[in-house]
């Protein structure tokens, strides 16, 4: 049961075959027995998250429910939730109790889905392999000594052992589609502006954006329905008409026109993952699509123009935290100056640090124009790459990563090998497209993951594309033998 998709949980809530309460129970209860290990949540609160699932049963009987109501949904501890314990993954927020719902919070109540809890993440979502959050490292369920990828770990992971029926995450470089591709699921960065970042706390506000991770294309489709939407109070929020993201599920994929692009099949690609990815690219061939080879030349540009624009937002949005307004504040100190380098010093850890200290650097007058100047120009011939790209195809394809899952500990002290993680999906934050990640296949037992990439405002396409391969492959229905087995070692 607990491996079904998000439409097969809903039939079972309005049939009444299951409550609301005993399914969000079962998932509670793996969550008992298997996150001690895995580390994916970081606040759980039985008490309230059974409420809702109360009210969600009373309108399942009321005849009124919604198409995820009852169902029960994590949610990345990036998103202020009313009542709850909200981090950010940081010690500085470790006591941050959240008096105001995200946008996304709110969708998703409105829906009439159960907040399950709050999952772990790297810390201000800086990292790509979880191992930056304050709450400690999570484990990747495929294997218990690799990292489930970041900066989203804990959803990642969270979806992975089926410890939720979906969850949220964010991606300001590729934090959903990089752990999706390490841990086995479908995950999807939308359109810099579908998703309101109202009340998602902010990282680099011109590439963060919110997004589904879950187990296939259709369960995606589904939470972009309640995710998506204008909101008034994210000023980057674009007001469109509405649309219902499953629309074209079902559409054939004959002529459809996959552009390849060379960078991403270059040097630095893990052979194993190459072989995965062009074996799907082959099963695309055979459901009627052409292949093109294109080329996105600025791609060697998008790590280090991220490295400048990204630390110089997070630099100025990390600003707020002074051991005032927000968050923890030093227990001695001797004037105000003092007050606030000691808060900023013990609640901020070693990566947030680097970050503000390169970003502050690349802002400052005399480096502006050579850092931040500049990678804003090569940012905007990054996006120039791609509306020449999407001349010649319909979507883009590629691996999401570099590599399957690498070992606890292996990067942690090479930042830049980290960083290069994300060579694959930064260039789309940058330009702010949308992008997903979708099970292809296993290297060496490791889950990889088929990088899928549209035109701006093109989910439902990319979903359609996503779902035609889901129905002639099961990669995404695999699941680790933990998620089955009924103890953890
Ligand atoms: N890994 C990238 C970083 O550390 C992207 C993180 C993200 O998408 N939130 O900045």
């Amino acid at each position: 049961m607990i491996n079904s998709s998000l439409k097969q949980f809903g039939e079972l809530l309005q049939t009444k075959k299951i409550s609301s309460v005993e399914l969000t129970q079962t998932f509670l209860n793996r969550i008992t027995q298997h996150n001690p290990s895995i580390n994916a949540y970081i606040a759980l609160d039985e008490a309230k998250t059974l409420a809702q699932a109360r009210v969600a049963d009373t309108r399942i009987a009321a005849g009124n429910a919604a198409p995820l109501t009852g169902i029960p949904i994590a949610q990345k501890d990036i998103f202020c939730a009313m009542g709850w314990k909200t981090t950010c993954g940081s010690k500085m927020l470790a006591n941050f109790v959240a008096p105001y719902d995200a946008h996304v919070i709110t969708q998703f109540d409105n829906a009439g889905a159960v907040n399950l809890g709050k999952t772990n993440m790297d810390e201000f979502a800086m990292g790509s392999s979880n191992e930056t959050s304050y709450f400690g490292g999570v484990k990747n369920p495929w294997s218990f000594d690799r990292v489930p990828g970041g900066s989203s770990g804990g959803s990642a992971a969270a979806v992975a052992a089926r410890l939720c029926a979906a969850a949220t995450g964010t991606d300001t470089g590729g934090s959903i589609r990089q752990p999706a591709s390490l841990c086995g699921f479908t995950g999807l960065k939308p359109t810099y502006g579908v998703v309101s970042r109202f009340g998602m706390i902010a990282f680099a506000s011109s590439l963060d954006q919110a997004g589904p991770m879950a187990k296939s294309a259709e369960d995606c489709a589904l939470m972009m329905n309640v995710m998506a939407g204008f909101d008034e109070r994210d000023s980057t929020s674009l007001n469109r008409e509405k649309e219902d993201y499953t629309r074209n599920l079902n559409l054939p994929l004959q002529g459809l026109k996959i552009g390849l692009p060379k960078e991403f099949f270059a040097e630095g690609l893990d052979a194993g993952v190459g072989k995965i990815i062009e074996a799907a690219i082959a099963e695309y061939k055979k459901l009627g699509a052409t292949i093109i080879d294109i080329s996105l030349p600025n791609t060697s540009l998008s790590i280090p123009v991220y490295y400048v624009l990204a630390p110089a937002e997070a630099s100025s949005n990390l600003s707020r935290y002074d051991g005032v307004r927000y968050g923890h504040r030093a227990a001695e100190y001797t004037d105000l100056m003092d007050m606030y380098n000691k808060s900023r010093a013990e609640g901020f850890g070693a990566e947030v640090k680097r970050r503000i200290l390169i970003g502050t650097y690349v802002l400052s007058a005399g480096y502006y124009d050579a850092y931040y100047l500049k990678a804003q120009q090569i940012r905007r011939l990054i996006a120039q790459d791609f509306v020449e790209a999407f001349k010649k195809c319909d979507v883009i394809m590629g691996p999401a990563a570099p590599s399957t899952a690498f070992k606890a500990g292996e990067k942690v002290d090479d930042p830049v090998a980290m960083y290069l993680q994300d060579i694959y999906t930064i260039s789309t934050n940058l330009a702010g497209l949308p992008g997903m990640s979708v099970p292809a296949g296993f290297s060496d037992g490791l889950p990889v993951g088929l990088q899928i990439i549209g035109n701006y405002f093109d989910e439902a396409r990319m979903l359609n594309v996503a779902h035609q391969y889901q129905q002639v492959t099961d990669w995404h229905t695999a699941m680790p033998e933990l998620a089955l087995s009924k103890e953890v070692k």
